[in-house]
């Protein structure tokens, strides 16, 4: 059995997360929402690195702290192996979450400035009592540092004396420790340079092979999502409006948004064409008072009326592509 056919392990269900802003002086007192996650749906399959591509404000790091209880939802909900945490206990949930983990996009936020490195890796094994001895505790320091290929005279540093390269590494050394199930990455490369950027890459896809997590991979860069997912979603203003294999999306893409992200990639070959550029017009509406209708109609070249008035349904258009879009029929 594939990847793409495995058991669910992370499932959302029409899960919503909205956030109350002030009262401005121009709103008259009256609340007003930022409709960060309105109405999604996905699963993520044991084994699975599942992308979740979409502009800055999208929604896309919501959905990560929901999937690991970090957020309450407003409504909806999220299964982990079959459990709804949006249901669990304080202490409950505190218990599950040692088989998830996350990794933020700067390191340096995660790590404590005044812990030498080796102490920041021996806390999580006190604290969850993982080793016998403090022989045991040592021994896993040093495996863990070699999965993520840091030197071990570097416990001996601070966080500020390593590089941005080598503090990421750190802070999946951390998560790793705990031997979770799903590991949430929130654009884990994108504040490092290129070269960088692919040797953290290359590490996670390892790690993934050897051991086995689910990963929800999160970022802007739809290159990067593609280069390390099975499957990936786009979302747009705290929706999901499409959702393939990573293959099909670049082979097939749908949605007009989709289309855009994709024509915005550079091609390195020269003489492979470009796609024919889906023109956007407009800035991304606000999540506060999301256009009506389909979200996208405001900057979509292909709008109709329809499109203006009401929400287009997420289709199953085969082979396990959705889109959200009047554009394409339902295959069922
Ligand atoms: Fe464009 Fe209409 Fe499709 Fe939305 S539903 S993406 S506005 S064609």
């Amino acid at each position: 059995m594939g990847k793409a056919e495995g058991q669910v392990l992370v499932k959302a269900e029409n899960l919503k997360r909205y956030f109350r802003v002030e009262a401005g002086l121009f709103s008259r007192g009256k609340a007003r929402w930022v409709h960060a996650v309105d109405g999604v749906n996905l699963h993520i399959r044991k084994k699975e690195i599942f992308g979740l591509v979409g502009e800055s404000g999208c929604g896309k790091t919501t959905v990560g702290k929901l999937f690991l209880g970090l957020e309450r939802p407003t409504s909806g909900s999220v299964y982990f192996d079959g459990v709804d945490i949006s249901k669990l206990s304080r202490e409950e949930l505190r218990k599950l979450r040692r088989e998830m983990g996350i990794v933020y996009q700067h390191p340096q936020s995660s790590l404590n400035p005044r812990m030498l490195i080796e102490e920041t890796l021996r806390r999580p094994i006190e604290i969850h009592k993982l080793a016998k001895n403090e022989q045991e505790k040592k021994r896993m320091i040093l495996d863990v540092l070699d999965e993520v290929g840091i030197e071990r005279y570097l416990l001996e540093r601070y966080p500020h004396e390593l590089s941005g390269g080598q503090q990421q590494r750190i802070a999946i050394a951390r998560i790793l420790l705990l031997n979770p199930k799903f590991i949430v990455l929130d654009e884990p490369t994108s504040a490092l340079d290129v070269l960088v950027q692919a040797h953290v890459l290359n590490i996670l896809s390892n790690l993934h092979e050897k051991f086995g997590f689910s990963y929800l991979f999160i970022s802007h860069d739809l290159d990067v999502v593609e280069h390390i997912s099975d499957r990936m979603a786009v979302m747009y203003v705290g929706k999901i409006v499409e959702l393939a294999r990573k293959k099909d999306l670049r082979r097939r893409a749908m949605h007009p948004y989709t289309r855009s992200l994709l024509a915005a990639v550079p091609i390195p070959d020269p003489r492979k064409k470009m796609k024919k550029r889906e023109i956007l017009r407009g800035e991304v509406p606000s999540a506060i008072s999301p256009p009506r209708g389909c979200r996208f109609h405001p900057r979509c070249p292909h709008a109709m009326d329809i499109c203006r008035k009401k929400e287009p349904k997420f289709k199953d258009v085969g082979g396990g592509h959705y889109v959200a879009c009047y554009l394409f029929k339902s295959s069922r």
